[in-house]
């Protein structure tokens, strides 16, 4: 009798390795049914789920839902990646390698709109408040008494100190020095 939970399967294809182990949530939840996580040369794991329960389930079960995970060449280095019709992945027809790339640039592009977009926030809160005649900009945390901390943002004629604790205490916040002056 195969011990399920300790069952792990390999494959090798050309340059790819493939491996595969049942995932831990069949082993907690009984209803769950069969499903098997498979990596492509140690990265990216990809998910299959069967139709097979686990109270039932064999390693030949495991097996015959192995074999039918596919490869692909590669969309971008004709290298190794999952088929995406054999299997739940979201590596688009990609590497493991392909995929890292994708994804972080993915992530950079994401990451220069929003700074991009606050950028033109900033610039456009404080033209605004040059307009109205603020000299500063105050960007402060309130500690009320009880409740949460809660970030502020308002514009002064003044960068002293002490007019600036005034103003925070106004606000109701019991610590009066956590805040940053900018000049306008
Ligand atoms: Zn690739």
């Amino acid at each position: 009798m195969t011990d399920l939970r300790r069952l792990k399967l390999t494959r090798i294809e050309g340059t790819a390795t493939l491996s595969c182990e049942i995932s831990p949530c069949c082993f907690m939840y009984p209803n769950y049914g069969l499903q098997i996580g498979v990596s492509l040369n140690g990265s990216r794991e990809a998910i299959k789920h069967g139709k097979v329960s686990m109270t039932s389930a064999t390693g030949a079960d495991v097996q015959a839902l192995f074999d039918s995970v596919k490869l692909i060449e590669c969309g971008e280095c004709k290298g190794p990646a999952f088929d995406p019709a054999t299997i739940s992945t979201n590596a688009r027809g990609l590497c493991p390698a392909c995929m890292e790339k994708v994804s972080s640039a993915e992530f950079e592009e994401e990451m220069k709109l929003i700074e991009e977009r606050e950028r033109v926030a900033t610039s456009r809160r404080h033209a605004h408040a040059r307009a109205r005649g603020f000299t500063h900009e105050v960007i402060a945390w309130l500690h009320p008494e009880s409740g949460d901390d809660e970030a502020v943002i308002f514009h002064t004629k003044t960068d002293a100190k002490d007019e600036i604790e005034k103003i925070l205490r106004k606000y109701g916040s019991v610590v009066t020095s956590d805040f940053t002056v900018t000049k306008l």
